[in-house]
């Protein structure tokens, strides 16, 4: 649309649409951080950390005598506290995640200190008491429902969630193996102990793995950036891990430790807590992730890799194994590779679907979710290739907006939006289902008709359609009246030079001609509507440099006194002289200088020129003082606020007395808005120079409209003067009211058009004051006029009479 001459209704929107929706996703998805920014300042969590590290090693050492008892319950104490301080500093979006794995650890202290009290660690046999074991697994549970909290609160769509679960289970699944083979089996085959005792040892194990599952999840989740929160929280469940796994070891008599080394990991999971909960970032562990789903970070390939190998290797290299212990063993390595399948189906899968949404964006509009261009031209292909093995037509109907472009100005583009987003709605329904519409433009919609019986129903379809579109839309409340300008196209698919492209620029030119026509129209595109348009396109390019390049020139036509016979003045008449196609007639360039503005520029030239010309000619032909001149002045010229002045300066530096200079206007240019036409008429008038009303008579306009203007003469249409040679009297009739009215009104009347001595005799008797036309002259160049004027006069006193020759002289 590159070439689109359409001054008024311009494309308006098409990308900067998308660019705004786009714009306005990516700003939401930044406001709560531009809004609110993660503060800085971690002292508060280093200061813990080093004050808690301190204290854990000399615990570990065995320095702290009595005071070795309070590590556990200040540590928890410190872990509550700074889970309260975090939340209520860094204001998290979602709090319970962290209320629940402080709730957690406070139970597994519970249980510990339980522990501690009845001795029941590495107590296996009947008598132990199971109470510290149902108060720690329950912490481990609520441990783990806080993580999951934190999954959920950074994956918010169900895809994301699904993948990290089975990341989550192929990490706990490998977690499984390695807790079965060296925890479970062994503790589950402790024939010594009671099988509550033992099932209750072996349940910490596959707890343990949840555990892992879940942080190994979370991990993955960050799109390999981890914030100093992420990796003290990982840090704490590494450490919860480490003391499970020497935990279970001591229980079932497999090593022995140093009971305070075995604190230490436990000790170190929930300092790390506490410096997580304390973290500035603490807040993103709950903001929703804006990292691409299925990234595959390296860290998550390694990961998965060496979860699915390892299992795998330890199942085939233990070749002496019990029955159960096989069972197990390959009922895990068969749900790790299966879970691992359904993983990667996934993730194929879903590349593909981002790559058909890719394909789709590409195709379709953001806004009316229709096809855009692209989209439109690749189906149109289509539909011309399906419809040439049948040979029946397929349509195209372009409907362009009429002054889309007021209605987004004046409104805002927001009501743009929705105003098109009606438009497409509408359009839908006035189609039928196989038909295809599309939004090519700002304000352009196509609609693709396919499987065409009778040329006539795509005809009364554009005019259902531009109907439907002329129906007042309501938009937020008001109501706006708009139309569309349609051009069809209907194309034989047989025909080889036809291509969807090609296409959709004919419909284009015919939507073209249905603005031209006044908007609101259905115009059906032809092939010489095609060179019409092109040609006036190539026309109104050259008229811009027709000035420049000398090729403007002005003829002049004799006016003249009817009584007398002489010449009393000129009409200047614009001629151009193209380099290739020569002469090129007023009718066919004025109006494309009056559309494109070129007009007010040209007009000037010909005042300025036809003033000069006048002077001289005054100066230099026999009697000439007397000539005036009429010069054209078109619709736009009268508009032009500058004019006034414009021509004030003209005539001023032609040294021209005003009352010379005749300006013509047309009937019809006076009546397109008449009230604002007197104004104008009237400054001009004060300039001192004569008015006068071209082609009078066709513009509709009653004789009455004459006292409205101030105007000097009128000029009877040409159309008029030729109905004088037939025997029908009502033109005559006509001419003798308009000399009527006029006379009474003191404005003299001049008759164009005179071609025959016969129409001149007439006119002399209707008492019509001046004649003009080939009778006397055709418009001629400026060089030949003195010859003109020489023979009219000549012939003027031929036909007087010596004593009138006298007097007129
Ligand atoms: P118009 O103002 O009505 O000009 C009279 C037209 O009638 C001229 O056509 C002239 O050549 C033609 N004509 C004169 N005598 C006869 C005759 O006896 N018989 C016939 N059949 N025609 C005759 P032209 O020069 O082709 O101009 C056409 C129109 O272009 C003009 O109509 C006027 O509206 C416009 N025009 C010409 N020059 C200018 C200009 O400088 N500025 C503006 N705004 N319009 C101009
Ligand atoms: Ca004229
Ligand atoms: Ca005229």
């Amino acid at each position: 649309m590159s070439m689109d001459p359409r001054v008024a209704d311009p494309p308006a929107l098409t990308n900067p649409q998308g660019q705004r929706a786009a714009d306005g996703e990516s700003a939401r998805a930044h406001t709560s951080d531009r809004a609110d920014p993660v503060p800085r300042n971690n002292r508060l969590s280093l200061v813990v950390a080093s004050i808690g590290s301190v204290w854990i090693i000399a615990h570990a050492f065995g320095i702290l005598g009595d005071f070795a008892s309070l590590t556990f319950p200040l540590l928890t104490i410190a872990a509550i506290t700074a889970t309260m301080t975090g939340v209520a500093r860094y204001k998290p979006r979602v709090r319970w995640p962290w209320y629940s794995l402080a709730a957690g650890f406070t139970l597994c202290l519970v249980g510990g200190i339980a522990r501690e009290t009845l001795n029941s660690l590495g107590d296996l046999s009947t008598h132990r008491s199971l109470v510290p074991d149902l108060i720690t697994i329950p912490g481990y549970l609520v441990i783990c429902a806080g993580l999951v909290g934190f999954v959920r609160a950074r994956h918010r769509d169900r895809a994301t969630r699904i993948d990290t679960t089975l990341d989550a289970a192929v990490a706990a699944l490998a977690a499984l193996t390695v807790a079965w083979l060296f925890l479970m089996n062994p503790t589950l085959q402790l024939a010594s102990a009671p099988l509550n005792v033992r099932l209750v040892i072996a349940a910490y194990a596959p707890i343990s793995a949840c555990l892992v599952a879940i942080t190994a999840g979370l991990a993955f989740s960050t799109g390999g950036k981890h914030s100093a929160a992420d990796q003290l929280r990982l840090a704490a469940m590494a450490f919860l891990l480490i003391g499970d796994v020497l935990f279970m070891l001591l229980e079932t008599h497999t090593a022995s430790i140093r009971p305070s080394l075995i604190d230490l990991p436990y000790a170190l999971a929930y300092l790390a807590y506490t410096a997580c909960a304390l973290q500035p970032s603490m807040r993103l562990q709950t903001e929703p992730d804006v990292v691409a789903e299925n990234s595959a970070t390296v860290g998550r390939v390694i990961v998965l890799g060496l979860a699915l190998a390892i299992p795998g290797m330890i199942a085939v290299s233990r070749p002496t194994t019990t029955e159960a212990d096989r069972l197990v063993l390959g009922g895990i390595v068969f749900m790790l590779t299966a879970v691992a399948i359904l993983r990667m189906v996934r993730a194929i899968r879903g590349h593909a679907r981002s790559e058909a949404r890719l394909v789709h964006q590409s195709e379709h509009d953001a806004l009316t979710g229709l096809p855009n261009r692209r989209g439109a031209q690749k189906y149109l292909t289509t539909a011309l290739e399906d419809a040439a093995g049948i040979s029946t037509p397929v349509a195209l109907l372009l409907c362009d907006i009429d002054r889309f472009k007021l209605i987004n100005d004046s409104h805002g583009h927001g009501f743009g939006d929705e105003f098109l987003l009606t438009v497409a709605t509408r359009l839908r329904r006035s189609i039928r289902p196989m038909d295809l519409v599309a939004r090519i433009g700002g304000d352009e919609f196509l609609v693709i008709v396919q499987g065409i019986a009778d040329p006539d129903d795509v005809l009364d379809l554009a005019d259902r359609t531009r109907r439907s579109l002329s129906d007042p839309f309501v938009i937020n409340g008001s109501e706006i009246a708009s139309s569309v300008s349609i051009g069809v196209v209907i194309a034989q698919p047989d025909d080889p030079d036809v291509t969807a492209e090609g296409l959709i620029r004919d419909a284009d030119t015919a939507v073209y001609q249905a603005k031209d026509a006044g908007r609101d129209a259905v115009v059906v595109f032809d092939r010489d509507m095609h060179d019409r348009v092109f040609q006036r396109l190539t026309l109104q390019r050259d008229l811009r440099h027709a000035l420049q390049r000398d090729e403007l020139s002005l003829h002049y036509q004799p006016i003249i006194d009817l009584p007398s016979g002489r010449v009393s003045g000129f009409e200047a008449l614009l001629r151009w002289s193209h380099p290739t196609w020569g002469q090129v007639a007023p009718l066919s360039f004025i109006p494309v200088a009056e559309d494109t503005g070129l007009i007010v520029e040209i007009g000037a030239w010909v005042l300025e020129q036809a003033c000069a010309q006048l002077v001289r000619w005054r100066r230099e032909i026999p009697h000439g003082s007397r000539l005036e001149m009429s010069v054209n002045l078109s619709a736009r010229q009268l508009r032009d606020p500058a004019m006034v002045d414009r021509l004030d300066a003209i005539v001023r530096a032609a040294e021209l007395p005003r009352d010379a200079l005749t300006l013509e206007l047309t009937e019809s240019s006076l009546m397109q808005n008449p009230a604002l036409a007197a104004e104008h008429l009237g400054r001009l008038k004060e300039l001192g120079v004569s008015l006068s009303i071209d082609d009078f008579g066709t513009g509709y306009s009653s004789l009455a409209y004459l006292r409205k203007f101030p105007v000097d003469h009128v000029k009877i249409d040409r159309a008029f003067v030729i109905g004088l040679e037939s025997d029908d009297s009502s033109d005559e009739t006509l001419i003798a009211a308009i000399v009527a009215m006029a006379g009474a009104l003191g404005i003299s009347t001049v008759a164009e058009g005179v071609e025959g001595p016969g129409q001149a005799d007439r006119l002399e008797r209707l008492r019509v004051d001046r004649a003009q036309g080939y009778l006397y002259s055709r418009p001629v160049e400026a060089s030949m006029i003195p010859g003109v004027v020489a023979r009219l006069e000549s012939e003027a006193r031929g036909r007087l009479s010596p004593v009138q020759e006298r007097f007129t002289a």
